[in-house]
């Protein structure tokens, strides 16, 4: 377990440092975090520093609560929203909230991003969700966004920035990697006339295929 907990952090790390240097998280922004086997607790990333530079002692223990149980810096200050949504989503291991700028773009336009347009985004990361804005670090965020979350593994904030669930950290990364990779072609082709987006049969098409070789896997 302990040894389990050892490679989460590390984990942790690695994908928060890929995130800064991807420009994804820049200044102090975003929070990682990752659910602990077999128990009710997370480790999450430290509150106010840069996510860039992280040590494995820098993160933080906090069971579903959100009470710390272990570390000498403060948890995220969405705390509340990481734990909300692994209560809601048993299925979920990984969660990484990131201030991507083609995707806050977006975001701050409060216009939505269609993953239909094209297949990466609809194998990796599906159908994405706009949250209404709430202040962030607060309950009403929690709330908002573990409702979307329900039904959605992509999630857009207004105003704010983004969330990815998975059931590994490489996979909550991979997911807002392709998800800024999204905005980035949605807002190139709207300058070249306007995106097309692929018909839905064909949207069905691939979200099957996608299934089919979850299920082999
Ligand atoms: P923390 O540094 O407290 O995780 O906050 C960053 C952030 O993006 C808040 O929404
Ligand atoms: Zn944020």
């Amino acid at each position: 377990m302990l040894d389990e907990e050892e490679r989460l952090r590390k984990e942790i790390v690695e994908v928060s440092r890929r995130l800064y240097e991807k420009g994804f998280m820049a200044g102090t922004g975003g929070n990682v975090s990752a659910k602990l086997p077999n128990s009710r607790s997370i480790l999450t990333t430290p509150s106010g520093v840069c996510k860039g530079y992280l040590k494995p002692s820098d993160i933080v223990k906090v069971d579903f609560e959100g009470k710390v149980i272990e570390g000498r810096l403060k948890p995220t200050s969405e705390t509340p929203m990481h734990t909300l949504i692994y209560k809601t989503r048993p299925d979920v291991n990984a969660i990484i909230h990131a201030h991507p700028p083609f995707c806050t773009g977006f975001a701050c336009a409060g216009m939505p991003i269609d993953s239909s347009v094209f297949p990466g985004a609809i194998v990796i990361v599906g159908e994405i969700a706009l949250v209404e804005y709430a202040t962030p670090g607060t309950e009403d965020l929690a709330m908002k966004v573990s409702e979307a979350a329900k039904t959605h593994d992509a999630l857009l904030l207004q105003n704010h920035g983004t969330v990815t669930l998975g059931a590994s950290l490489e996979e909550a990364y991979l997911k807002t990697e392709v998800l800024e990779e999204t905005a980035q072609i949605l807002l190139i082709s709207s300058l070249l006339g306007g995106f097309k987006p692929l018909p839905e049969t064909e949207v069905k098409k691939i979200r099957l295929m996608t299934t089919k070789n979850e299920q082999n896997t």
